[in-house]
């Protein structure tokens, strides 16, 4: 019964992971992506159209409006996060270690989950510096 369920349930999430990441064809042709295979993650043996770093940012700009009442908060977060994200590509790039899927959906999801929220706060501060 409970085993029924969870089979259930992982269809559905499945479902929707293929309707966001695999038949969205908006990712593909406006998402600019390195979509290496190694580097993405696979749904029922289907390609998403993005890396993972690039799944996690688009995962957390949806649900990056939920952060804008704690803002000054997150855009703390956001600062920490990008700078994590910065150095976790920086160095896979310079072949100084490798990194994996894993870690890139994580601070991809910390980065766009904040972002909203770091834009929200910064414009806030310029448009009360020019009055
Ligand atoms: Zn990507």
């Amino acid at each position: 019964m409970n085993c029924k369920l969870n089979n259930k349930l992982k269809k559905y999430y499945e479902e929707i992971l293929i309707k966001l990441f695999i038949d969205n064809t908006l990712l593909y042709k406006f998402v600019n992506c390195h979509r290496i295979s190694s580097r993405s993650f696979f749904v029922r043996n289907r390609q998403f159209h993005v890396c993972a770093r690039c799944t996690g940012l688009i995962a957390g700009c949806i649900i990056s409006p939920l952060f804008l009442p704690v803002s000054e908060h997150a855009s703390k977060i956001f600062i920490f996060s990008f700078m994590v994200l910065l150095f976790d590509g920086v160095t896979q790039i310079m072949r100084w270690r490798k990194s994996n899927n894993r870690l890139r959906v994580i601070t991809g999801f910390m980065t766009g989950a904040t972002t909203l929220s770091f834009f929200w706060v910064t414009v806030n501060h310029l448009f009360l510096k020019l009055y």
